[in-house]
């Protein structure tokens, strides 16, 4: 009689590790398989959310979404300090709104990587609605900004045009909001408090901010649209100029949060990222140094 060789059993939970419904413990059991005692997926038992344990290819395009989204904010800091210094003059009008579209093309790319999936993240925590509202927004507001700025330079768009486009970028804000819903996620995964405390602020603060900027617009177009007789006086009326004032700080005051809440997530990110290779190359260490006893 032949002994046939032993094969290698197929992977188990080789540690303590209890079921996250029912508090059963799965050691011994095949990571695929579902919990004995109340049919849970033994893989979400043992699905690690932080980010230190997440995939790092993954972690890479993350903050590189980042990048794009700091250097965003840089180019929308341009297109402001524009609209301050030249805005008089046609061509200089131009480029502000260019600026602005980079802006927004940035702001768009990097919210788009930001929301890609975790493929390690198991389909029962992936938050795939706010990724897909996130994309989805992103997509609206690029083509919004797009039409506008053509427009500008072709002069081609009616003052309901111009309504309708305003009133997509309202409608998207909810895409920003979860923007920083899923930061605030990230941030528990790091996990970094403070980092959850500035992604909630912003949650309620930039998408206001934006909101009450871009309505303060289209009470101007509503006017045009309606054939009121002078609507530059509503604009310029000292309501609407404490309005606008109020708007250039908070407006400054988000860019300033943005790209500094953008920049912690990416010092973050990289820690992370340079301790997983760390880890790695120690990890490859030991096992060369344990082969060299067995040896
Ligand atoms: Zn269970």
């Amino acid at each position: 009689m032949t002994l046939l060789p032993q094969l290698p059993s197929t992977p188990t939970v080789n540690n303590d590790m209890t079921c996250g419904t029912c508090g059963y413990n799965l050691r011994g059991l095949s990571p695929d398989g579902r919990c004995p005692e109340c049919g849970h997926p033994i893989e979400e038992s043992r699905y690690d959310p932080r980010l230190a344990a997440a995939d790092p290819r993954w972690l890479r395009a993350i903050r590189r979404g980042f990048t794009i989204l700091l250097v965003s904010e840089f180019a929308t800091a341009a297109a402001r300090l524009l609209g301050y210094a030249i805005v008089t003059t046609y061509l200089a009008y131009q480029a502000m709104v260019i600026t602005w579209f980079i802006g927004v093309t940035l702001y768009s790319l990097g919210s788009w990587i930001v929301a890609s999936r975790d493929c390690v993240c198991p389909p029962m925590f992936d938050p795939r609605h706010l990724r897909r509202v996130v994309r989805v927004c992103a997509v609206v507001v690029w083509t919004a900004m797009l039409i506008w700025t053509i427009a500008t330079f072709t002069g081609n768009l009616s003052p309901h045009g111009t309504l309708l486009i305003l009133a997509l970028m309202i409608c998207c804000l909810s895409g920003d909001a979860c923007l920083f819903l899923l930061l605030r996620r990230f941030a528990r995964r790091i996990p970094a408090p403070a980092l959850a405390w500035a992604s909630t602020s912003l949650l309620f603060f930039v998408p206001t901010t934006v909101a009450v900027g871009l309505g303060l617009n289209m009470v101007y177009q509503v006017l045009v649209a309606i054939g009121h007789p002078n609507p530059i006086a509503v604009y310029e009326s000292t309501a609407g100029h404490a309005i606008r004032t109020i708007l250039t700080v908070t407006g400054w005051i988000s860019l300033v949060a943005l790209s500094v809440v953008f920049f912690w997530f990416r010092r973050r990110l990289s820690a992370l990222l340079s301790q997983a290779r760390q880890a790695a190359s120690e990890r490859l260490r030991a096992t060369a140094s344990g082969s060299q006893k067995d040896a």
